[in-house]
């Protein structure tokens, strides 16, 4: 069996919450869930929408616009940036996809079927990207907004550090 028939590789790279995981399984529950919610609320999953976000989904990483306009091209849906751009931007308003701003990068979502604040944990080593909850009206920063009368409406939470495959080389 040469190195890349095992499914090793694949299954322990491909952490949700940095764990071992299915990620087959992760892509199709993911892609179901996007044609669900799409069916539900009237919204149109055009093929190249649904293939950024198969792209997105195809790694627990964030992919820079460069890279998914490459992804696309060799897919077979030629080169134009207007289309994968506008692609994006649908993902992106409804929740399908999210921005990290510190790598100005894309990421698929990992819980596309609620409402929700996202939270990432992005390793500086391999660009691994996992996404947790988090909930800004709770906690220090929610109490300050309560105190100052302001409503929030919308947080980034970005931490930046080293996932549990690179920790061996961040500390030799
Ligand atoms: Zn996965
Ligand atoms: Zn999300
Ligand atoms: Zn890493």
């Amino acid at each position: 069996m040469t190195s890349n028939q095992t499914p090793k590789q694949a299954v322990g790279r491909s952490p949700v919450g940095f764990s071992i995981h299915d990620h087959n399984v992760c892509v199709k529950t993911a892609l179901a869930a996007a044609e669900t919610r799409c069916a539900r609320d009237g919204l149109r999953l055009t093929p190249v929408r649904r293939k950024v976000l198969e792209l997105l989904l195809q790694e627990h990483r964030a992919l820079g616009a460069y890279a998914l306009l490459d992804l696309l091209k060799d897919a077979g849906f030629g080169s134009q940036p207007p289309v994968a751009y506008r692609a994006l931007d649908f993902l992106i308003e409804h929740g399908f996809v999210h921005k990290i701003e510190r790598l100005n990068a894309f990421v698929a979502c990992s819980h596309p079927e609620e409402a929700h604040a996202p939270a990432f944990m992005i390793c500086r080593l391999c660009d691994a990207v996992v996404e947790a909850q988090s909930t800004p009206s709770k906690g220090t920063l929610g109490e300050a907004a309560r105190a100052a009368g302001f409503h929030i409406e919308k947080t980034v939470v970005e931490a930046e550090g080293v996932c549990p495959e690179c920790v061996d080389k961040a500390n030799p």
